[in-house]
């Protein structure tokens, strides 16, 4: 009889494409509390190790025991958060995942290096007791005198009397010198605490009070208040400037004042610094932000400090919904339609989705909030699946600008402006306000001409123009970021009458300079905003008020308080209304709404001026005439016809090789064993269909769609198929993966 205790084999889950857990026998190392699932352990894995999560404890394995290689060590004394092993075993389950890419993804980097989770330590920096120093006794004269940076330091530790963090002592402007000065003169001295043991928040919760709420608010908050013990999503449509992120605050305060977590998701933080800005004031307690300028340390502090219930307020981007909560009180997603809450690499999640799924599991109030809701969200409201909150009213005194189609036909451009707008430009900074061009284009134009023959500059590796950029001068593909420097002459003709095509933001930004010298320009988009804190300090400049003009592309357009802003110009609404992708529509309906909601936010009322080679596009006219509401609402009603998402569920398998042959001979494939397997099932199958851009960075693209009118019909279709390219030879050849939820062709 073999021991039980010998004989336990640990099916672990490893950072591998590979769909399936592998066995290990344990090590001479026996954890504490003995095998459970949920410890992470180093294993040996071809030639490496590697870190792994235990996912369950077996009896036996199908391999000869004598084969399995012992785990080299056990990492954690106690499992990782249930609920989070939970989150992304759902993650991986749904998204056809790896279960151990998806722990890996979901982990702070020093997690996935194997870094202790307990007994993490950090300094404190404290006043020794002696150094309050009676500064009236004439006999001990100060030994900072003539130190005022050390006086001051130590001044301010004085008010810390149970200790600062380096960190915090450094980002009121003192140096690392300056501290060792004064722990050599024995005045102050470290002391190491653990994470673990530190306090939870306790006090005062609010700095700033909040505000009264209108009517409107409050009925959002108090419907949020009474079901705060159960699952309950709501869609909180508010036109922007009409106050969601008040009704966010509050209930955040309420459910902390419970002693529980709220997980607030955002669009992009470093683009929307108020936001968090907003936050901070209002909440003494510390806001745990999680965004991409964080150290590998303190992305693992803000996950411990989440996972132990501290932290009652956490902040964060996509990845964030896979922050560990002890005491879960509420889920906020805000912005909900914004495109950059899907992940279109990799683990293809949408945090959103999760984030709903993550509510129900922990039977907790959730709020999506937007002023322009996906069709997916909105939808569910209407049928009654989510509360629909909504709110109407600007809390400023001015409901948000109609916009005022300007005919772009027949009419003279200058940096694609027409006169009217640039009139309308003129009288703006005349009344000493600002002025936003949103320009969905960076570079100088959309691409380069000849006008003898008609050659356009085409990037050599995407089936795309290449766009001209003047700082530096050269031809950029946006696609495939490949460069290429101008040429004098055409390729083609040899004629010099090269001329740039169309405009971007940098010539609307040299065509306004050149029409108001006077006035600053700020352009802000990608390539003026590199550096990590330039568009913060433009932000700021704009909200001191001086006349000026902003141009720039969607990095304007998303959530910013824009208050002195009174007239926004879109220079071209078109991009979106003739697409192949039939999300294009709605996406760029969203954007313009979002665009013209920067105007006349405050004191004066906006105006906004959209031109358009279609102005008598019935949908471009609707939503002029009367707002995203009735316009997504009638999108609503042309998806339901056409039996498109919210009204069927689909997967998208995306396969691309830099051999057409290759990439087109696995499609076919895939799709025949596909519908052979479907027969009569309710599932549909279309394609192979070449992508939208066939060949990028000299890769060929094939999809073939899944669409059911059901999850539950579509979910073993796809799990299908991901087994059916797991097991085939071929489908190694080329790269291939499945995007379940797509949101863009
Ligand atoms: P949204 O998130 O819907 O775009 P915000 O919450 O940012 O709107 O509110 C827009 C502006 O109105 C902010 O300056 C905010 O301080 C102000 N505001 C919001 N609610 C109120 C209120 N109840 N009373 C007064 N001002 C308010
Ligand atoms: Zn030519
Ligand atoms: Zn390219």
């Amino acid at each position: 009889m073999p021991n039980p205790a010998f004989s336990t084999v640990l099916r672990v889950a490893l950072p591998s494409p590979l769909r399936r857990l592998f066995d290990y026998l344990p090590g001479r190392e026996v954890p504490s509390q003995g095998w459970q699932p949920g410890l992470r352990v180093r294993v040996p894995f071809g030639r490496r190790e590697v870190v792994g999560v235990v996912i369950e404890c077996a009896s036996h394995s199908d391999l000869p025991l004598a084969k399995l290689r012992p785990i080299s060590a056990v990492l954690d004394e106690t499992p990782l958060p249930p609920d989070w092993l939970w989150l992304c075993r759902f993650t991986a389950r749904y998204y056809q995942h790896s279960l151990g890419d998806t722990l890996h993804q979901a982990m702070p980097a020093l997690m996935r290096q194997g870094h202790p989770l307990v007994g993490r330590t950090h300094t404190l920096w404290q006043l020794i007791d002696s150094t309050c120093i009676d500064k009236t006794s004439p006999k001990q004269p100060d030994p900072l005198s003539r130190a005022p940076r050390q006086a001051a330091l130590r001044e301010m530790l004085q008010q810390h009397p149970h200790g600062l963090a380096g960190r915090a002592i450094y980002a009121q402007g003192f140096t690392r010198e300056q501290l060792r000065a004064l722990e050599e003169k024995g005045l102050v001295a470290s002391r190491e605490v653990t994470l673990a043991a530190a306090d939870p928040a306790v006090g005062e919760l609010l700095a700033t009070p909040t505000l009264p709420l209108n009517r409107e608010q409050a009925v959002a908050l108090a419907a949020l208040h009474e079901r705060r013990d159960d699952f309950h999503p709501c869609l909180l449509e508010g036109v922007t400037g009409s106050g969601k992120t008040e009704v966010y605050l509050q209930l955040i305060e309420a459910i902390a004042r419970q002693g529980r977590q709220s997980l607030v998701l955002v669009p992009e933080i470093g683009l929307t610094p108020q936001t968090l800005a907003r936050f901070r004031q209002r909440f003494c307690v510390p806001v745990v932000a999680l965004h991409s300028g964080l150290t590998d340390h303190e992305r693992l502090d803000a996950w411990e400090a989440a996972a132990s219930g501290r932290a009652l307020i956490i902040i964060g981007t996509r990845s964030a919904l896979f922050t560990p909560m002890a005491n879960p009180g509420a889920i906020i997603v805000d912005e909900e339609h914004d495109g950059s809450y899907k992940q279109h690499d990799g683990l293809r999640y949408h945090a959103r989705d999760l984030a709903v799924a993550r509510a129900h599991h922990h039977r907790i109030p959730l709020v999506l909030g937007s002023a322009t809701p996906s069709l997916e969200s909105l939808q569910q409201a209407l049928s009654g699946h989510y509360q629909h909150l909504r709110l109407t009213q600007r809390a400023s005194r001015f409901p948000p600008a109609k916009l005022e189609l300007v005919d772009l036909r027949h009419r003279p451009r200058q940096g694609g402006l027409t006169p009217i707008a640039i009139e309308a430009i003129k009288t703006t900074l005349g009344a000493g306000h600002q002025v936003l061009v949103f320009i969905n284009r960076r570079g100088f134009a959309p691409t380069l001409a000849c006008h003898a023959c008609g050659w356009l500059a085409e990037c050599h590796q995407c089936d795309a123009r290449m766009t001209l950029h003047r700082h530096p001068p050269l031809l950029a593909c946006h696609h495939c970021d490949s460069r290429r420097p101008l040429p004098d002459a055409c390729p083609d003709c040899g004629s010099g009458d090269l001329r740039a095509l169309g405009a971007g933001t940098e010539r609307t930004e040299e065509t306004l300079q050149g029409l108001f010298p006077k006035v600053t320009v700020h352009r802000i988009d990608r390539d003026s905003t590199r550096r990590r804190d330039s568009f913060e300090q433009v932000l700021k400049e704009i909200q001191r008020g001086a006349p000026c003009l902003l141009v720039g592309t969607q990095m304007l357009a998303k959530g910013h308080h824009l208050p002195h802003v009174t007239l926004v110009v879109v220079v071209n609404a078109d991009g979106g209304l003739y697409a192949a992708d039939f999300r294009a529509l709605e996406h760029s309906a969203q954007l313009l709404e979002q665009v013209a909601g920067r105007a006349g936010r405050a004191a004066h009322p906006g105006r906004v001026l959209v031109q358009t080679l279609h102005s008598d596009d019935p949908h471009l006219r609707l939503l002029a005439e009367q707002g995203y509401a009735p316009l997504a609402r009638q999108l609503l009603e042309e998806r339901r016809a056409a039996k498109l998402p919210p009204f069927c569920f689909m997967a998208l398998l995306r396969i691309e090789s830099p051999k057409e042959a290759a990439a087109l001979a696995l499609a076919q494939q895939a799709a025949q064993a596909l519908r052979d397997w479907l027969a009569d099932r309710p599932v549909r199958c279309l394609g192979p269909v070449p992508a939208p851009m066939e060949r990028r960075q000299n890769r060929y693209h094939l999809h073939v769609m899944l669409a059911a009118d059901k999850r539950s019909q579509l979910h073993p279709a796809a799990n299908w198929l991901s087994q059916w390219l797991q097991a085939n030879p071929e489908a190694r050849k080329v790269r291939w993966s499945l995007d379940i939820d797509p949101q863009s062709l």
